[in-house]
C-alpha cells in the first residue's frame, strides 16, 4: 500500500445554479471587503491618521473607524479573536463547514483562479484536453496569459495587505517611487508566491492535507449537523436514464450522470458518503438539482441535510422545520458564550475613559534625604491623552500628607500638590515627576491621579495610579 496519493488535477466545470450564485455574492463581498477597506477614509481630525482601518505598527495604533486601541486595550483585539474563533465553532455547529465552503480565502481566491482557468482555457473538457496536449505555441502562450492572470491577483492580494498597515494613498506612491521600507517589498513578495502557489496550483490539497481545520470540524460535526449529503435511499442502485427508463422500478433516482463530480472544485464524489475533502460548497446540489429537473424527479437527491433527517425521511417521516436544525443545543451554547463576549466587549468599549496614567519608580536611589530632613523620590509618569486633540489634565498626589512635587521643566521652588500640563493629542507625554514630603514621613503607599481639566469632551475623566513613597527608617 502506497502511502503517498499521487495528485489528480482537478478540472471543475461551470455551473449556475441558487448556491453558485450564492458563492458569487460572497466572493465579490469578501474580495471587496479585503481590497477596499484600506481605501476607506475617516476623518478624525489633524493629529491622527485618516484611513478607517489602520493597524499603525510603528506608533503602536490601531484604528477601526471611530474605535482607536492603545497597547494596553490589546484585549479588545484578543476578544475579538476569541470571539472569531467561538464564531467558526458557532457557524460549524449551524451550518456545518460552510465557513470551508464559502467564506475561507483558500476557498474564495481558488475559486477565483479556477474562473481564470475557464477564461483562458475553456470549460472541464477542454481544459482536460489541453493538459493532455503535448507542448506547442498554443498552449505556451494559454499558460502564458493564464499565469500571468494568477500573478497580477497574486501581486494584487499580496500589494492590499500592507496597505493596512501605512496611509494606503501614501504607502502606493512610496511603493512605486521605490521608497517605502524593505519590509513592505518583502511582505508582498511573499504574499505574491504564497497566493499564486496556493491558489493556482495547490488548491483542493490544502483543504485536504494541509489545513488542521477539516480535522478539528470533523471532530465537532454529529448526526444533528447540517452537512451536504447524497440521500442513498433515493438514488440507489443507480443507473443510467436508458436503463431507468426501460426497467423503471429497478433503479433509483440517481441517473449515475457523474455531474455532481464534475463540477466539485475538490473532485470528489459525494455519493460515497461524507468526506474530509467535502468543503459544503453546495456545487454538487446545484448540478444534481438541475439533472432531477432535466429528467422530471424531484430536487434534493443531493441537499444539506442532518444525518438524523436523513435517517427519518429515509423511513418515510418529514425532515424536520429548518429553525429546528439550526437551534440544537450545542448551538446556542456556542451563540450565548459569543453573544456574551460580544457585549462585554461593546460595554467595556462604551465605557472606557480616554484619559490614563503609568507611574514608574526610581529605584536607584530610593530616596534622598534633604539638608532639611525632607524625603525625595523621583518617578517617571506618563499622562496618556487618548482623544484625537491636545488637553489640559492635571496631575495630583493622594494620601500623602504635606507632599509636593516638581518636574524637570520647572524651579524646585515652584513645587505644589498639582501640576498642570498640556498634553498633546494621542500622546502618552513623560514626565520626570520629584515629589517631597516632610521631614519625619515614613515609608508608605499614595497614588497619583491625573484629570482631564478642559471644558470640552471628556472633561473630568480621571485615572489614578498606585504606588509606593520610600523613606528612611525612623530611628
Ligand atoms: S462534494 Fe459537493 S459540497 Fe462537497 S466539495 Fe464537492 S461540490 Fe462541494
Ligand atoms: S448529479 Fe445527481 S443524478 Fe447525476 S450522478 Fe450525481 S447524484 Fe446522480
Amino acid at each position: 500500500m502506497s502511502l503517498y496519493e499521487k495528485h489528480t488535477t482537478v478540472h471543475p466545470k461551470r455551473i449556475d445554479g441558487r448556491f453558485r450564485r450564492f458563492k458569487w455574492l460572497v466572493m465579490l463581498v469578501t474580495l471587496g471587503i479585503y481590497y477596499g477597506t484600506p481605501w476607506l477614509r475617516w476623518d478624525r481630525g489633524p493629529y491622527a491618521p485618516d484611513q478607517a482601518v489602520l493597524i499603525d505598527l510603528a506608533n503602536r495604533r490601531f484604528y477601526m473607524f471611530d474605535i482607536e486601541i492603545w497597547p494596553h486595550e490589546f484585549y479588545f483585539v484578543a476578544g475579538l479573536l476569541i470571539m472569531a474563533g467561538i464564531g467558526l465553532f458557532l457557524v460549524t455547529s449551524a451550518v456545518g463547514r460552510a465557513w470551508c465552503g464559502y467564506a475561507c480565502p483558500q476557498t474564495v481566491w481558488t475559486d477565483l483562479f479556477q474562473h481564470v482557468d475557464r477564461f483562458v482555457d475553456g470549460d472541464r473538457n477542454a481544459r482536460m484536453r489541453l493538459d493532455k496536449a503535448p507542448w506547442g505555441a498554443s498552449k505556451l502562450a494559454k499558460r502564458f496569459w493564464k499565469w500571468t492572470i494568477y500573478l497580477v491577483i497574486s501581486f494584487w492580494t499580496g500589494g492590499a495587505w500592507i496597505m493596512y498597515f501605512a496611509d494606503a494613498p501614501t504607502l502606493t506612491r512610496d511603493f512605486w517611487a521605490g521608497s517605502a521600507a524593505p519590509v513592505a517589498y518583502a511582505t508582498v513578495a511573499v504574499l505574491t508566491g504564497t497566493t499564486f502557489w496556493l491558489g493556482g496550483f495547490m488548491r483542493e490539497q490544502v483543504c485536504v492535507y494541509m489545513c488542521p481545520w477539516p480535522r478539528i470540524q470533523t471532530a465537532m460535526l454529529d448526526e444533528k449537523s447540517l452537512i451536504v449529503t447524497y440521500k442513498h435511499w433515493r438514488g440507489e442502485p443507480r443507473g443510467s436514464l436508458k436503463k431507468a427508463q426501460k426497467n423503471p422500478d429497478k433503479f433509483g433516482d440517481c441517473v449515475d450522470c457523474n455531474q455532481c463530480v464534475a463540477v466539485c472544485p475538490t473532485g470528489i464524489d459525494i455519493r460515497e458518503g461524507a468526506q474530509i475533502g467535502c468543503i459544503t460548497c453546495a456545487l454538487c446540489i446545484d448540478a444534481c438539482d438541475r439533472v432531477m429537473k432535466d429528467v422530471g424527479r424531484p430536487r434534493g437527491l443531493i441537499d444539506y441535510a442532518t444525518l438524523e433527517d436523513c435517517e427519518r425521511e429515509a423511513a418515510g417521516h418529514q425532515p424536520r422545520p429548518v429553525w429546528k436544525t439550526l437551534m440544537h443545543p450545542r448551538t446556542l451554547v456556542y451563540l450565548g458564550i459569543w453573544t456574551a463576549i460580544g457585549a462585554g466587549l461593546l460595554f467595556a468599549l462604551g465605557t472606557r475613559e480616554r484619559t490614563g496614567l503609568t507611574v514608574q519608580p526610581d529605584r536607584n536611589p530610593p530616596f534622598m534625604l534633604m539638608s532639611d530632613g525632607s524625603v525625595r523620590n523621583s518617578y517617571t509618569v506618563k499622562l496618556r491623552n487618548m482623544q484625537g486633540r491636545p488637553r489640559q489634565m492635571e496631575l495630583a498626589i493622594l494620601g500623602l500628607n504635606g507632599a509636593t512635587m516638581w518636574t524637570d521643566d520647572m524651579a524646585k521652588d515652584e513645587a505644589a500638590a498639582t501640576l498642570t500640563r498640556e498634553v498633546p493629542a494621542d500622546v502618552a507625554l513623560p514626565l520626570r515627576v520629584y515629589v517631597i514630603a516632610p521631614r519625619g514621613t515614613t515609608s508608605q503607599d499614595f497614588a497619583f491621579r491625573v484629570t482631564a481639566k478642559d471644558e470640552a469632551l471628556g472633561a473630568g475623566e480621571s485615572d489614578s495610579s498606585e504606588t509606593h513613597f520610600d523613606a528612611p527608617e525612623p530611628m
